[in-house]
């Protein structure tokens, strides 16, 4: 647990999806750009709903959401309140659920993830109860798995209970990280392409210089399969796919701290950075004044991330901010500024 000195309070100041906008930022697309700002998980979520709620649903909930995301192909067109209205009601009924995963799939692309490791990496996510699992197999008892022991396949009754319901989880929630996969690419085309074409320059040349001046060396982004007699992505591929989005962020973040060191007294109060937040240990009276001078430094355009259309100042990215008599009771705050 974090504790400030006594007297002290911690201020966070977080930077909100950074990540994600500096995705859509150099895939040139201002609807990413634009949900990066807003609420992309919840974008995604309302897509998925869309096929998963059954024709002749009697739930309260599903009727009510059918209802709510029948001009969903109209939202990026809507002013940004209607927007933001649309997105939160969907944040209020399925945070704690299905947006889980349309979360783990969008930072997932940004890290250049391919379905088995966007399973692997968020299985609690994908992977359904096991009370579905076990209704799966209900329905589906001429299902075959694989069987190391013999090298077979071997119908899905025949292995242990425990086993079958694993067996079960694995394969639906790998098949929801795929049909996810597929989603995001219809949706977002260009942020696909974009990854594409970083990756081909990187395996050309393979480094790659960031606008900040980071060179990432890069030996094994594609290499030859011999079986499958192509290239096929090596293990730098998605630090290729990653390295613009992280290092334009990282940056940004470097460039606040030098102008929050240089122009301010918290510099000095700086204890530690969490991800893409800056963490200041300061007197309890001065928080507020800390957080309003920290804020407004961490939202100055990026200087070296500009694009004549999208940015032309320099991107901007909003935060939050935080403060709490310990690490554990942080509260958000909203400021005016
Ligand atoms: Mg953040």
């Amino acid at each position: 647990m974090i504790i400030p000195a006594p007297g002290n309070v911690i201020v966070e100041v977080d930077y909100s999806s950074f990540h994600v906008l500096t995705l859509g930022y150099n895939a040139q697309s201002r609807a990413y750009m634009d949900l990066a700002r807003s609420d992309a998980h919840s974008y995604v979520c309302a897509h998925m709903l869309r096929t998963r709620i059954k024709e002749d649903t009697k739930d309260e909930l599903e009727l009510a959401t059918r209802e709510h995301i029948s001009d969903l192909a109209g939202w990026l067109s809507l002013p940004r309140e209607a927007l933001l209205d649309k997105l939160g009601w969907i944040k209020h009924h399925y945070g704690k659920g299905l947006r889980q995963q349309a979360k783990a799939g969008i930072l997932g692309i940004g890290l250049g993830l391919g379905v088995d490791k966007l399973h692997s990496h968020n299985e609690a996510s994908f992977n359904p109860s096991v009370a579905e699992a076990e209704q799966w197999i209900r329905d589906n008892p001429q299902a075959t798995f694989y069987d190391p022991g013999t090298k077979r396949m071997r119908r899905v009754s025949t292995f242990p209970a425990e086993i079958q319901v694993m067996l079960a989880q694995e394969k639906l929630g790998k098949a929801a990280a795929k049909a996810l996969r597929e989603l995001l690419e219809k949706l977002f085309p260009e942020v696909f392409r974009w990854q594409f074409r970083i990756r081909q320059q990187a395996a050309r040349d393979q480094f790659l210089v960031s606008r900040y001046g980071g060179i990432r060396w890069f030996h094994n982004v594609t290499e030859w399969n011999a079986q499958q007699g192509r290239e096929v992505p090596g293990e730098d591929a998605e630090a290729a796919i990653a390295f613009f989005v992280q290092n334009d962020a990282f940056g940004k973040i470097r460039e606040a701290m030098i102008e929050i060191w240089e122009e301010t007294p918290w510099g000095r109060m700086m204890n530690n950075t969490v991800h893409d937040s800056l963490v200041f240990d300061v007197p309890e009276h001065q928080a507020m004044e800390c957080a309003q001078d920290v804020a407004r430094i961490m939202q100055r355009p990026a200087k070296m991330l500009k694009h004549p259309e999208l940015c032309p100042e320099g991107l901007v990215c909003g935060v939050e901010v935080s403060i709490g008599k310990n690490w554990n009771e942080l509260k958000v705050v909203r400021l005016e500024l």
